[in-house]
Formats: structure tokens, C-alpha cells, sequence
């Protein structure tokens, strides 16, 4: 079956095709169509048309709502296909890829039922002849544009809200991990989208990502990936002054005081950084740890990396699937080479597993780095993989000077059984979502993004709605009358 979908058609692409890989084992899993310029320009004329001349964004918000709620229940239906998709192409586990779409199902229901609700609000005016409304518009045509580490959750945390609004998309998800967005499309299409309001291109970002951030016809751009990528597509977006938000990277600070439960300080800087094999915007890549516990937590959390066990995702017991490619774990041990000529001692991993079954996919040990500080590279840069440094503190100050010097600002942990301190640190940290006690938990009703130069605007909640849309004011004067400003 073709892989893109424009104006209501699935279709080959005039740019040939490109492999898929398992990240377990470089085998390929499917080949997918890419898009050619013709592509790119067909898909967005299609939500162009879409938009200006077709139903979508006059149809009534419930029935919008009623179309994402339909997808929500297929999601639910097709949830083993789905998440199995999702662990070949990532790598990830399997009961992670199955959580991912019970998460996806849960945003679809969210802006499913948030379709119908903001009808706009009266603004006085001081005349009771005047009625002044400021109602919610669509933007337009928009572009989604996602990354590889969670494909199907990034997709969803733009497309729903997008469509609950009444625009009309282009998705360009990543080269790497296609596969469950093109099965999210196939579902908006069996929910009843009408042609042109969803299509989907494939291929890489220089072919068809930088045409569509250029295309004089699409609206806005809503990016999720890397910083340098972001720059230049808010660049790109200049020259047509589309509207453009970015959700970039992070070099999260996970800040532990010596007064925490030692496991669950253990458990959580663990899971804080290597889930996923650390291929996390919000991972708890930084350690900031106080100087009483800082030895013993350290020693313990080297021991736990080192027992975490790798392997292919679809296995029972096994915690961390591959990198997600060739390139990226080569990027994951320069970071590492780069820290031991900074000074920075290896306490656990630093290297690739030496199980045989393993040779063949993008493996990497989870990474204990030690005697780490802010001048390191290591530590000023997003390095997207299972590599935690570690850095000390005395005082609170000492603390949250270490947690914000950094260009990034996405999130950030505190644990502490002191809760004044806890919401005191939780108020002086830069970032766009702090958790206390806990990381990692998000809820489709609470806002994500970043500060910094972790993006601009927010995801989710009801800002990840107003987002894809126009306030207009509309002005009604109900009792017209010459004004005579001018006298003759
Ligand atoms: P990239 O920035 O490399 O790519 C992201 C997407 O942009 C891909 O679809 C890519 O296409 C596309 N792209 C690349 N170049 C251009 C261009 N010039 N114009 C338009 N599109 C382009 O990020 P990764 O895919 O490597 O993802 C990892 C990054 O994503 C990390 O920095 C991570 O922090 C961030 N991220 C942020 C999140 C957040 O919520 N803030 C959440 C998840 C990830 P292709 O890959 O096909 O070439």
C-alpha cells in the first residue's frame, strides 16, 4: 500500500523509496514511498483547498470533537498492531510502545471533548448598543513536523489539536520512524476526515521538511526537534511570517537533597535518564546531587545501570531497546570520549554490550559519568542517550545556580522530603515543567514546553489548543449612525 496521503488518496511518491530499519537488528522492516517538490506542493494545495473552500473548519466544533473521539476508539482497537509497529521501528519496549498509545488515546479524548467548549467571550465596551466578540478561529494550513523518539505521541500532541480547531495539516514525521504515523493518518482517514484535511509526506527534512517551512501557503509550523533544526526553521518561516512553534531540546536537571529515601532517589534518577536508552526531550540527564548522600547514591546508581538489561523490546525482562540508529550512537560515543579527555571518570558503561545477540543492532551501555562540571561538553549539550552526568552541591543556592546554568529550560526534578524547599527550588528553576518527588509523568490537561532555548510556546492542556488558533474580534454595532468625523 502507498505510505502518502494527499487530498483523501493514498499515493506513491515521485522520489522513490527509502528503507525502514530495526534498531535491534538493521533488518528492514518495510519500504516506505517518499515525497518528491510535486509531493510537497500537491499536499499542501490539497489543505490549502481544504481549508478555504471546503467544509472542515465551518463544521460544527462537536462534530470535530466526534471525529477525534472515533479515533481515540480505534487507537484502542488496533492498540497491540499499533504499539507492535511502534517497538520495530523505535526499538523501545514493548510495554512502553503500549503505554504510548494509551497515552495518544487519552489526548485524542482530550481535545475531543474540549472541540466545543471556548465559544469565544463578550468584551465590554461601555455601549449598550455595541456588541464586541472575541471569538476562536482556525489558523490555516499546518505544517506538523515531529521527531523519531516517541513518533505517535509527538504526532497526536499536535494533529489533535490542530483538527479540534478546524485547520487542515501536512505531516512530515521523521525519515527514521514513519511507520505509526502513517497508521495514525490511515485512522483519521477511517474516522471520516474529509480529503485534504489530513495528508502525510514522507521523507527527509532538507527534501521535504525545508520546502514546506518555506511553502508560501502554509500558515504555521509546529516543530518538535532538535535546536539547531528549530533555528532554522523559525529562519525559514521568516519570509512568509508564518505563525511558528518550536519544541526543542533539554539538559534536564534531576536535584537530589540528602534528606531523600535513598531507593526511591536511586529508582528515580535510574528511570529519570534511561528510559528509552535516554532518547527523552525531558530525560534527567544531569544528576545534581548534595555532598552527604553524593557518594553512596552514585556508587548504587552505577551498580543498578550496569544490571539494566538490553535487549530487542518485543522480549519479556528486557528494560532498554537499541539507540535508534547507526549515526546516533556514534554521536552517543563521541559525547563519551569526549568527557574522559574532559576529566570525567566512566563508573558504568561507557561502551558497547558485549552480548553476541546484540552485535548486529544500535546498542549502548547505560553511561555513569562522574567528577562531571558545567564546562564540560558532556554536560552543556543535549546528547539524547543513555549517558547521566554527575554533579555536586552543598547548598540550596549551590543547587539551583547548577540546575539553571544552562541554555536549555524544557523540565526539571526536585527530591526532597522538606516541601517548602521543594516548591521554593520548583519556583526558581527555569524550565517549562518541574516535577517534586516523582519524573516523568505528563497529563494531556497540563501545558509542556519549553523556556529558553528549549522552544517557544506550549503543547497540550488549553494552550496546546489556542496555539492552532486566531482570536478575532468582531465589532457589532447594532445601532449604525453617521459618525461625522469629518465635517464637510
Ligand atoms: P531533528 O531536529 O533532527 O528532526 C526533527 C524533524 O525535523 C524530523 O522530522 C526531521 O526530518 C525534520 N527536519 C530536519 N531538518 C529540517 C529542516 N531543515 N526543515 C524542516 N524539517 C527538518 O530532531 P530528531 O528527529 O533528531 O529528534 C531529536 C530532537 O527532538 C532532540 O533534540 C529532542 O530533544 C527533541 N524533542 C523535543 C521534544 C519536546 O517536547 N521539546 C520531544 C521530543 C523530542 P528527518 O529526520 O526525516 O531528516
Amino acid at each position: 500500500m502507498p505510505s502518502l496521503f494527499v487530498n483523501g488518496a493514498w499515493t506513491t511518491g515521485s522520489a522513490g523509496t527509502a528503507d525502514v530499519l530495526n534498531p535491534f537488528d538493521a533488518g528492514v522492516i518495510e519500504r516506505v514511498d517518499q515525497a518528491g517538490p510535486d509531493d510537497v506542493d500537491r499536499a499542501v494545495a490539497a489543505a490549502r483547498t481544504a481549508f478555504d473552500s471546503g467544509p472542515w473548519r465551518t463544521t460544527p466544533a462537536a462534530e470535530r470533537g466526534a471525529l477525534l473521539r472515533r479515533v481515540a476508539e480505534f487507537l484502542q482497537r488496533d492498540k497491540e498492531e499499533i504499539a507492535r509497529t511502534e517497538t520495530l521501528d523505535t526499538g523501545k519496549t514493548l510495554a512502553e510502545s503500549r503505554i504510548d498509545v494509551d497515552d495518544v488515546t487519552a489526548v485524542f479524548r482530550f481535545y475531543a471533548d474540549l472541540a466545543d467548549k471556548d465559544a469565544g467571550r463578550i468584551v465590554q465596551t461601555g455601549r449598550a448598543e455595541v456588541v464586541s466578540r472575541v471569538v476562536p478561529e482556525p489558523v490555516g494550513v499546518c505544517v506538523l513536523i515531529t521527531p523519531w523518539n516517541y513518533p505517535l505521541l509527538q504526532l497526536s500532541w499536535k494533529v489533535a489539536p490542530a483538527l479540534a480547531a478546524g485547520n487542515t495539516c501536512v505531516i512530515k514525521p521523521s525519515e527514521v520512524t514513519p511507520l505509526t504515523s502513517v497508521s495514525l493518518v490511515r485512522l483519521l482517514e477511517e474516522a471520516g476526515a474529509p480529503p485534504g484535511v489530513v495528508n502525510i509526506v514522507l521523507g527527509d527534512g532538507p527534501g521535504v521538511g525545508a520546502p514546506l517551512t518555506e511553502h508560501p501557503d502554509v500558515d504555521m509550523v509546529s516543530f518538535t526537534g532538535g535546536l539547531a533544526t528549530g533555528q532554522a526553521i523559525i529562519r525559514a518561516s521568516a519570509a512568509t511570517v508564518k505563525r511558528v512553534a518550536v519544541e526543542l531540546g533539554g539538559k534536564n536537571p534531576n536535584v537530589v537533597f540528602a534528606d531523600t529515601d535513598f531507593e526511591t532517589a536511586v529508582d528515580n534518577v535510574l528511570t529519570a535518564v534511561f528510559l528509552h536508552s535516554g532518547q527523552v526531550c525531558s530525560a534527567g540527564a544531569r544528576l545534581i546531587v548534595q555532598d552527604e548522600l553524593a557518594d553512596e547514591l552514585v556508587a548504587e546508581v552505577a551498580r543498578r545501570a550496569d544490571r539494566i538489561r538490553l535487549g530487542n523490546g518485543f522480549d519479556e525482562g528486557v528494560e532498554v531497546g537499541p539507540l535508534v540508529s547507526a549515526q546516533h550512537r556514534a554521536k552517543i560515543e563521541s559525547y563519551v570520549a569526549s568527557a574522559q579527555e574532559e576529566g570525567a571518570r566512566v563508573l558504568a558503561g561507557g561502551r558497547r554490550p558485549d552480548e553476541p545477540e546484540l552485535q548486529k543492532g544500535f546498542f549502548y551501555r547505560p553511561t555513569v559519568l562522574d567528577g562531571c562540571h558545567a564546562g564540560m561538553r558532556v554536560v552543556r549539550e543535549e546528547t539524547f542517550g543513555p549517558i547521566l552526568t554527575v554533579e555536586r552541591f552543598g547548598t540550596e543556592a549551590e543547587a539551583i545556580a547548577l540546575a539553571n546554568d544552562t541554555e536549555y529550560g524544557l523540565a526539571g526534578a526536585v527530591f526532597t522530603t522538606d516541601g517548602a524547599r521543594a516548591h521554593r527550588v520548583a519556583a526558581a528553576l527555569r524550565c517549562g515543567t518541574v516535577w517534586i518527588n516523582d519524573y516523568h509523568p505528563y497529563i494531556p490537561g497540563a501545558e509542556w514546553g519549553g523556556m529558553k532555548r528549549s522552544g517557544n510556546g506550549r503543547e497540550l492542556g488549553l494552550t496546546g489548543l489556542a496555539e492552532y488558533q486566531e482570536a478575532k474580534h468582531i465589532w457589532h454595532n447594532t445601532a449604525p449612525a453617521p459618525q461625522r468625523w469629518f465635517a464637510s
